[in-house]
């Protein structure tokens, strides 16, 4: 069992949409000014927990613009009236899409919009008083981003990878060798403690997977 983090960060994970994606909740415990990662979708939902734990969501923050990471985004962000950060400008072409592929995979309204800041690998965003480093991992999308919070040692790596997996590399513009790359010179060097929020299922730690996943393990990298 792989826990969330305790203050000043604080993280509930929702997972929102039929896709069973994981969007993350993160506030600074000092100000209770928070972020939503990946709100793709059920918005209702999503604002419910916010009010629940009583944070004042100040943006929204979006690791690739696959629809059930960032169907919804752009409507949660005109509804609150905040700003979107993220993902990297190579994943321009799939927020593009939205309205076809949110029709294709039953996630209604979704819609295309313009992040208020793109992403570039070494870029920082701040939520409340906590500081987010940004890491670019391509591979499942072009534009792909990491977030990560050092003091925490948490990471949000959407569909980079998972427990005991890694993100498909099947779509327009993958590349499984660039995916690859992108967990070990980019994740790998976080610390093997670090905890992950993958896009879909349960959290795991960069040691667990680097012990067991079935893609990237020490043992299977090294074959
Ligand atoms: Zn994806
Ligand atoms: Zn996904």
């Amino acid at each position: 069992m792989t826990n969330l983090p305790k203050p000043p960060l604080q993280a509930v994970i929702i997972p929102v949409t039929p896709l069973q994606q994981n969007c993350t909740l993160l506030w600074c415990t000092e100000t209770m000014r928070g972020a939503f990662t990946d709100p793709g979708g059920d918005l209702d939902k999503l604002m419910s927990v916010a009010r629940q734990h009583g944070v004042t969501v100040e943006k929204l923050l979006v690791t690739h613009g696959h629809i059930d990471h960032c169907g919804l985004t752009g409507v949660l962000a005109k509804q609150l009236g905040v700003p979107i950060e993220g993902p990297h400008p190579d994943d321009k072409f799939w927020i593009d899409m939205a309205p076809d592929v949110g029709a294709q995979y039953g996630i209604e309204g979704a819609a295309a919009f313009t992040p208020d800041r793109w992403l570039h690998h070494g870029d920082q965003v701040q939520v409340g008083n906590l500081v987010l480093d940004v890491l670019h991992c391509p591979g499942h999308t072009p534009g792909h981003v990491v977030f990560h919070h050092a003091p925490s040692k948490l990471a949000i790596v959407g569909d980079v990878l998972f427990q005991g997996s890694i993100g498909r590399t099947d779509f327009p513009r993958g590349n499984h060798q660039d995916l690859i790359n992108a967990i070990t010179t980019n994740l790998w060097p976080l610390g093997g403690e670090t905890a992950f929020v993958p896009g879909h299922g349960p959290m795991s730690t960069f040691a667990a997977e680097r012990r067991n996943n079935a893609f990237v393990a020490d043992a299977v990298l090294a074959q």
